[in-house]
């Protein structure tokens, strides 16, 4: 009994593992074959902010690491792409995180600047930590595809080596910058700058208060499945069936 939730538990970390891997170099691939766009939306910076937390909350949870903030945006709203702009934030996070050994420390400090017609704001995010480090010489290769640094610390540190590859591309996609500054044994930091439009609260239709209630009652009804993929029908299946609906495939 023990040994099977054990057994599962394996495998969903190395499903998840595999699933990042597949996640990451199809990324790179759409990158690569400019099949990336950056799309704009007007984003509530709070509510943005408090979504990645909780995902790093997540990576930190099970690592003895003090992870905290320092937050000195003052916007409320701004324009960008979200998702890539959380991956950006993710990547980086989670490198500082796993490059840092337990009872070290995380820190992102962000801070907003404007240029001189003041309509543009740059937010400057750094990723602080006081984990391994990297050498002069990787940092220079720090963004290309699949390289990782190897040494004794980062021996039994899995990864691809795409992320920063990733999250570089991702950023001249939004005409940004990232800097490295490290020292092996020290620490890192990682600092991203990226021009962002403002936006103002009365432009924002909160798309959460809006949302139809779209629940039926499908309870007894009777469904024809067409699925071609046998693990997919039955998964289907078994959903339709706790759902108490008949079907038939
Ligand atoms: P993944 O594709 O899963 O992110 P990865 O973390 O190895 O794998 P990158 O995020 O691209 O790949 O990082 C490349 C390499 O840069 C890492 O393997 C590591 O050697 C080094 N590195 C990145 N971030 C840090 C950091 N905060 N501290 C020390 N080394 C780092
Ligand atoms: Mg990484």
């Amino acid at each position: 009994e023990g040994r099977l939730d054990e057994y599962l538990d394996n495998i969903i970390v190395s499903g998840n593992y595999l699933l990042g891997v597949l996640n990451d170099v199809l990324e790179m691939a759409r990158i690569e074959n400019n099949k990336i766009t950056i799309d704009e939306e007007l984003v509530d910076v709070e509510e943005f902010k408090h979504g990645c937390l909780v995902s790093i909350e997540e990576l930190v949870k099970n690592k003895d690491i003090d992870f905290s903030i320092e937050d000195n945006g003052t916007n409320k709203y701004l324009y960008f792409d979200k998702v890539h702009v959380q991956e950006i934030f993710m990547n980086l996070a989670s490198n500082a995180i796993k490059y840092t050994p337990e009872g070290g420390s995380v820190k992102v400090v962000t801070n907003e600047s404007y240029d001189d017609k003041n309509d543009i704001v740059y937010i400057e995010s750094s990723f602080i930590d006081t984990g391994i480090g990297m050498s002069e010489e990787f940092i220079e290769h720090a963004f290309d595809s699949f390289e990782r640094e190897r040494t004794t610390a980062s021996a039994n540190l899995t990864g691809t080596g795409l992320g920063l590859a990733i999250v570089k591309r991702l950023i001249d996609l939004m005409n940004g910058t990232i800097s490295i500054e490290s020292t092996k044994g020290e620490g890192t930091i990682i600092t991203v700058k990226l021009p962002l439009r403002k936006g103002e609260a009365s432009d924002y239709v909160d798309k959460d208060e809006y949302v139809e209630d779209t629940s039926y009652d499908l309870r007894g009804i009777s469904v024809l499945l067409a699925e071609d993929n046998d693990i997919n029908a039955e998964i289907v299946m078994e959903f339709f069936e706790y759902g108490d609906m008949s079907i038939e495939r």
